[in-house]
């Protein structure tokens, strides 16, 4: 089998699939207040698009899918596609980002057609600040979802984007929710993904600052092993039932392992999370091209991955990060 290896000897079997640029929230850190400039429907991939990149990929040794947006649940038939994908038998993995405000009544349904995990957004426990942070007074059902998953089989993660002067007062009862609840708690540095740039902070909350707080609190915090290709690194509170990790996501310590890449919503191919886009998939589909011509525009592509993140940036033809991650695909 053809397999999508680059140039520095990384093989690639994770794709991270946006499925919409839209969204039912607003995040400070990830959009604008009153949006992002959305696309024409038609300039959206279609399901059948998606399901087609998606097989191909799997054909090259993609064994791992995230659906991830903009918010996912927002597209309709969002669930029927992904039990269309969970027929791929390829697939070891099927996994969703969502933050969790439309998801209650779909939990049983992610069960039946074995989803393996959900990474669900939530920045605060309390509900003032989620309204400050996501712009929308959403909390109680978003946090109605953490228990329905919590109490279902589906793995569960949350992600917290560590902000400044926001919500790292936070960080400690984010690792108290792991006491007793079976649940992998991420700290994820915030990046300048919000559709504007780096936003002006006092503090730069990084990593190292952010486990130095967590061990000043903790004096048992033990290190886990993570898989090689790992986002986060991983820790855990002795005796306490859940984990926690940090993301080095803009500090980009964890670029030499990737074995990632992304398709926007629209279609456009990404090495990394940091590049401005390598080509364009629904172009190249829409113009009639087969399976394996698809195959080996991958193989090539993938061939020229860059070795870590800041190469990605420089590399940019629009030079500043600054793009909404609901388009991008987080
Ligand atoms: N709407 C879904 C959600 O919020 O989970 C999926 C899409 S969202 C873009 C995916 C992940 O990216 C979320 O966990 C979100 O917190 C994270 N994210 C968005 N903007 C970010 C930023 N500027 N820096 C770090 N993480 C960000
Ligand atoms: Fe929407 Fe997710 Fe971006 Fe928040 S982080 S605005 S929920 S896409």
């Amino acid at each position: 089998m053809d397999k999508l290896i680059d140039k520095h000897g990384r093989q690639i079997s994770y794709l991270r699939l946006a499925v919409t640029d839209r969204c039912n929230l607003r995040c400070q850190y990830c959009m604008p207040e009153n949006g992002i400039d959305i696309v024409h429907r038609n300039e959206l991939l279609t399901y059948k698009e998606m399901y087609r990149i998606t097989r191909v990929l799997s054909e090259l040794g993609v064994d791992k899918v995230r659906l991830t947006g903009g918010e996912p649940f927002v597209r309709k038939d969002f669930i029927s596609f992904l039990e269309s994908l969970s027929f791929n038998k390829s697939l070891k993995e099927i996994n969703i980002t969502t933050n969790g405000a439309l998801i209650s009544k779909h939990i049983d349904k992610l069960e039946e057609i074995k989803i393996n995990a959900v990474n669900l957004s939530i920045d605060s426990l309390d509900r003032k600040k989620f309204f400050e942070i996501t712009r929308r007074d959403v909390f109680p059902q978003v946090f109605e979802t953490y228990q329905d998953l919590l109490k279902s089989n589906l793995k569960l993660k949350l992600n917290v984007v560590i902000q400044s002067g926001v919500n790292t007062d936070e960080i400690i009862d984010f690792i108290e929710l792991t006491k007793n609840d079976k649940v992998s708690v991420r700290f994820i540095e915030e990046m300048p993904f919000n559709g504007k740039g780096q936003r002006q902070v006092r503090e730069v909350w990084n990593y190292n600052k952010i486990l130095k707080t967590i061990n000043s609190h903790y004096s048992d915090v033990e290190t886990l092993i993570s898989q090689k290709s790992s986002t986060s690194k991983n820790f855990k509170i002795n005796g306490y039932k859940g984990t926690f990790g940090i993301i080095p996501a803009f500090t980009r310590t964890i670029c030499t392992d990737c074995n990632r890449i992304r398709i926007t919503a629209t279609g456009l191919f990404k090495n990394c999370l940091f590049d401005d886009g390598v080509f364009n998939i629904k172009n190249f589909i829409r113009n009639g091209a087969s399976d394996d011509e698809l195959k080996q525009l991958f193989i090539s592509t993938v061939q020229q991955k860059p070795e870590n993140g800041f190469i990605a940036e420089a590399n940019r033809k629009n030079t500043k990060v600054s793009e909404s991650m609901s388009t991008i695909g987080g």
